[in-house]
């Protein structure tokens, strides 16, 4: 992007030499056994990029949204299942818990999750619950100095292989009465569910999160009690601004085979290349491609710069990344599988990344809001 300083075109560099050498070679087992490849943590850990977003004072490295949105785009553009992953623990996680954490909540469990000896998610979603969040029906009640927490989670990305969890639970009646806790799996009365077979991501474990009178200590509440239904919206505004560049790093990567493969394809005497429809294709992937990764960058800079004055985005956070969400994501499924067009047959071959890609790319339809969601937020913001 042409305001990128130079420490972001650093970053966007050494994120570029690292996806290319370390994960791309590894995207298509983590598909097919839809496992995420040992040592992809450690090795991210490594690069200091688990606590990208969090202060230097807590270990971590002080970055912004932009260059969280680059390195979620460059993982994005060779195996999304990483980035999804590295995006629940990175950004759902580490994030969350830097932001709305105590100091003594950051100095218990920041550590070893910024050093990859633990994974975390998140737990919003439920069974009988999604884009309605608030209708949760996960209960905390009191029990002396404990919480005793009841209910499941599903779909939570890293659920199957993570050990400490940012749950949501309700604490009241009223439908804004939800607070926070910190989850070890090792809490008497936890257990992680079924791991759930999915149409992409694979290589990104997902599953749920089960708590039948889990005993959480009140020390792991995070922020008052009664008081996440907010904190909990304005956590979302940087993960879809995240998963977005997720989107644009797929479309990329995409892209990048189609292109190449039109130009070394004949049919009919010359190159795919050569034929308008295939022009065509490639001309309005390449566009919707960059108008996308503009607004994502739009929204993460924005993102950045009211941080740093110390205001909060609000309501216009809510809003530019339900709109770099929507268009990104749109734009990657429809790019995706005109890349998978322009391959004919080798577009639908598992032997060829594109197909994949198109798998992965519907993901960021649905999660993190889904499309319906981000137009409701939009056409609420600037409709009355
Ligand atoms: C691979 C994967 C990873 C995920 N990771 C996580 C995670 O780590 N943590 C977590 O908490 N959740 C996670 N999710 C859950 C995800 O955020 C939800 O699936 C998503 O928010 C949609 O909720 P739902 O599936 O219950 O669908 P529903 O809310 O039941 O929606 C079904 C359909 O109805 C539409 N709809 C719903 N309400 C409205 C409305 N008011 N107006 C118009 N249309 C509407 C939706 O857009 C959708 O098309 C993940 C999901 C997947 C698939």
């Amino acid at each position: 992007m042409w305001f990128f300083s130079e420490e972001e075109r650093m970053l966007q560099d050494s994120m570029q030499n690292f996806a290319q050498d370390q994960i791309l070679p590894l995207a298509e087992q983590a598909d097919e056994t839809e496992t995420l490849p040992e040592g992809h943590f450690s090795k991210m850990a490594e690069m200091g990029l688990l606590g990208i977003t969090v202060p230097e004072e807590f270990g971590g490295a002080g970055m912004g949204c932009v260059e969280a949105t680059i390195v979620h785009e460059e993982l994005g553009a060779v195996c999304a299942s990483t980035a999804l992953t590295y995006l629940a623990h990175t950004i759902l996680f580490v994030h969350n818990l830097a932001t709305n954490g105590s100091k003594e909540q950051k100095e218990k469990y920041l550590p070893d999750v910024i050093s990859g000896k633990s994974i975390g998610g998140l737990g919003i979603t439920e069974p009988g619950s999604g884009s309605d969040s608030l209708a949760m029906a996960t209960m905390a009640t009191r029990d002396g100095n404990d919480y005793l927490l009841s209910g499941t989670k599903t779909y939570i990305t890293n659920a199957p292989n993570g050990q400490i969890f940012y749950v949501y639970a309700r604490t009241g009646d009223g439908k804004k009465d939800v607070s926070t806790f910190l989850v070890e799996n090792s809490f008497e009365g936890f257990s992680h569910g079924k791991k759930i077979r999915k149409m992409g991501m694979r290589g990104s474990p997902t599953g749920q999160l089960i708590m039948d009178q889990c005993r959480v200590p009140k020390a792991n509440r995070v922020g008052k009690e009664g008081y996440s239904a907010t904190h909990m919206m304005r956590n979302l505004d940087i993960e879809r601004i995240t998963i977005a560049g997720i989107s644009v790093g797929i479309a990329r990567g995409a892209l990048a085979v189609a292109q190449r493969y039109v130009q070394e394809r004949e049919a009919f005497g010359q190159t795919l290349s050569k034929f308008q429809m295939i022009q065509k294709m490639y001309a309005d992937g390449d566009a919707e491609l960059h108008a996308a990764k503009s607004l994502v960058y739009e929204a993460a800079k924005r993102w950045d710069i009211a941080k740093s004055e110390g205001r909060p985005l609000g309501k216009k956070g809510a809003l530019w990344a339900a709109r770099a969400k929507l268009i990104a994501a749109t734009m990657a499924t429809k790019v995706s599988l005109d890349c998978v067009q322009m391959l004919g047959g080798y577009g639908y071959d598992r032997e060829f990344p594109v197909e994949r890609m198109a798998r992965d790319a519907k993901l960021n339809e649905i999660g993190a809001g889904t499309n319906e969601i981000m137009r409701l937020i939009i056409a609420r913001e600037e409709l009355n």
